[in-house]
């Protein structure tokens, strides 16, 4: 299976103060390609395996470059819903990190 770098990161940032860890919460950008399935799969391989994992998805927003508006990319779809064009830039979506722990 194919592993997150950045979960690997946080993994490896959190072993160096594992002692005061309860639960652990991500926050995970919707665009990010790995499923809730696969991040805790790979959760599960690490020495946390037994800390409660809780991830939060990011809902994605673009903005329009044409028209400038700001929307929710549906799922596959990448045309503005106010002017059709497919010019748009990510604000939010591509996050993947530590939000608690
Ligand atoms: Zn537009």
């Amino acid at each position: 299976m194919q592993h997150n770098t950045r979960l690997s990161a946080i993994i490896d940032h959190l072993l160096r103060r594992a002692s005061s860890i309860q639960t652990v919460r991500l926050a995970v950008g919707e665009l990010v390609s790995f499923t809730d399935a696969q991040i805790r799969k790979q959760w599960e391989e690490s020495p946390f395996a037994h800390i409660p994992l809780t991830i939060r998805r990011v809902p994605a927003q673009q903005q329009c470059m044409t028209c400038f508006e700001k929307y929710q990319p549906k799922q596959g779809e990448v045309s503005c819903p106010q002017c059709g064009s497919v010019g748009a830039k990510i604000l939010v979506g591509e996050e993947f990190f530590l939000e608690a722990s």
